[in-house]
């Protein structure tokens, strides 16, 4: 971007100045519509039910192929109150948080331990249905899906591939779920991706490409792989619907949960949400159908690294993927590996537009110490990425929010190692 292109966004927009210095920023999106209705885009709820579906088609083959990890083939997480968290921020702070803290952990995930086992698998379910359907491996979608799991299944399977780019989680939902089912798969992986993902995914037969390069770039390698070949599925981060949908139906999971625990969404009560978003398709999908089912009582914020804020960026001059953080001299360079990310996801960008109430920047060195007090205060560790979303309900404090809800979603963390673990509680300490 051109010095005068520059200039006239920061005359524009006053937010726009401490975006390029890397400050912490908050965002009110002023396009959004607290009750938009769907369709947005053309996408509405069926989307969601469809995953709700497909997930159901699947948890026999889930639980004979995962019976450690899922035991029941169910793909959901819990949703859990910290109190004790709770009172440690607002010591830090000395300022309360009005309304009651809950943490959505979705670090808990069966099998990819991280939000990407909701929109990864899905979209390989998907793949892999439509695939058997067609060879008659599958009569009907009634039938038993678990004989996705016999020989001649996996046969079949072999003889096709999926490629996918990631900065880690996703390869590794992709890579795991892929190669249990006998696809043979490759995973592009960006700079920024863990050692320890790429690690978990050669043991289990992935073909694992690294580069020096970001994000994009991986995904655009992983494009090109399948581009000339018909039995390569390329599994699309920044435009796929079907990872977009399995994020979707978390929503119902949500809805569920607060019932459970006898709590009533209302416009007196509202639910406040914050999503650590990297390319946009898991936070984006959580809070479409978050908006399908709670409607105007519902708030989502996405959280971004100061140094990766694509969404913002894209959403804010509506130039969405043809505007990356590098164009405004932003490096990409965090810790938070899973936000990584340079340009946005433009087709979840506009869906979004309606319907996301702001985004707020945060800074590594705040994710390692959230990563720290969670971990002494409630006993629960997750990646740094996962954390974005605690300082949500400080952020968002232009708000009256005395009877509010507050859903932090915690996006990963279940298979990080104990040394990498020690590693970051010990940054915390620090920070
Ligand atoms: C992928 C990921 C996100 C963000 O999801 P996007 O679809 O990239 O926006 C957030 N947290 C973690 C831990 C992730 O792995």
């Amino acid at each position: 971007m051109n010095q005068s292109e520059l200039q006239f966004y920061i005359e524009k927009y006053p937010v726009f100045q401490n975006i390029i210095d890397a400050k912490e920023v908050y965002w009110t999106n002023p396009n959004c519509e607290p009750d938009a209705p769907l369709p947005v885009q053309g996408l509405d709820e069926s989307v969601i039910y469809e995953a709700v579906k497909r997930f159901k088609r699947f948890e026999p083959l889930m639980a004979k192929a995962f019976p450690d990890s899922s035991p029941d083939g169910i793909i959901s997480s819990s949703l859990e109150e910290i109190p004790h968290m709770k009172a440690s921020l607002e010591q830090d702070t000395g300022e309360s948080i009005k309304g009651r803290l809950f943490l959505k952990c979705d670090n808990e995930l069966p099998v990819a331990g991280s939000i990407k086992a909701r929109g990864g698998f899905h979209e390989i379910f998907t793949w892999a249905e439509k695939l058997a359907l067609q060879a008659g491996i599958l009569t009907s979608k009634e039938d038993d899906y678990s004989k996705l799991l016999h020989e001649e299944s996996r046969k079949i399977f072999s003889r096709y591939s999926i490629a996918v780019g990631s900065t880690g989680n996703l390869g590794l939902s992709i890579g795991i779920m892929s190669a249990e089912l006998g696809f043979t798969v490759d995973v592009h992986m960006s700079q920024d991706a863990k050692e320890w993902k790429k690690e978990l995914l050669r043991e289990k037969g992935v073909n694992v490409h690294e580069y020096e390069t970001d994000y994009s770039a991986a995904v655009a390698q992983g494009r090109k792989q399948c581009e000339a070949d018909p039995r390569c599925h390329f599994v699309d981060d920044e435009n796929s619907v079907h990872l977009f949908a399995g994020y979707s139906a978390a929503a119902l999971e949500v809805k569920e949960q607060l019932e459970e625990q006898g709590i009533t969404v209302s416009k007196e009560r509202p639910l406040y949400v914050y999503l650590p978003c990297g390319v946009g398709g898991g936070p984006g999908g959580v809070a479409f159908g978050l908006k399908h089912v709670f409607g105007e009582h519902v708030r989502c914020y996405f959280a971004e690294p100061v140094q990766s804020p694509c969404m913002l960026l894209g959403l804010l001059t509506g130039k969405h993927a043809d505007i990356s953080v590098q164009d405004v001299g932003l490096d990409n360079i965090t810790e938070a590996d899973g936000l990584a990310v340079g340009t946005p996801s433009s087709f979840v960008g506009k869906v979004m537009d309606p319907l996301l109430s702001g985004i707020y920047t945060i800074r590594d060195d705040v994710l390692y110490h959230y990563l720290r007090i969670l971990k002494d205060t409630e006993g629960t560790y997750l990646e740094p990425s996962a954390l974005a979303g605690m300082a949500g309900p400080y952020r968002t404090n232009n708000q009256d929010k005395s009877n509010a809800i507050h859903i932090v979603w915690g996006t990963g963390g279940a298979l990080v190692p104990e040394e990498v673990r020690t590693d970051g509680y010990e940054k915390g300490k620090k920070s």
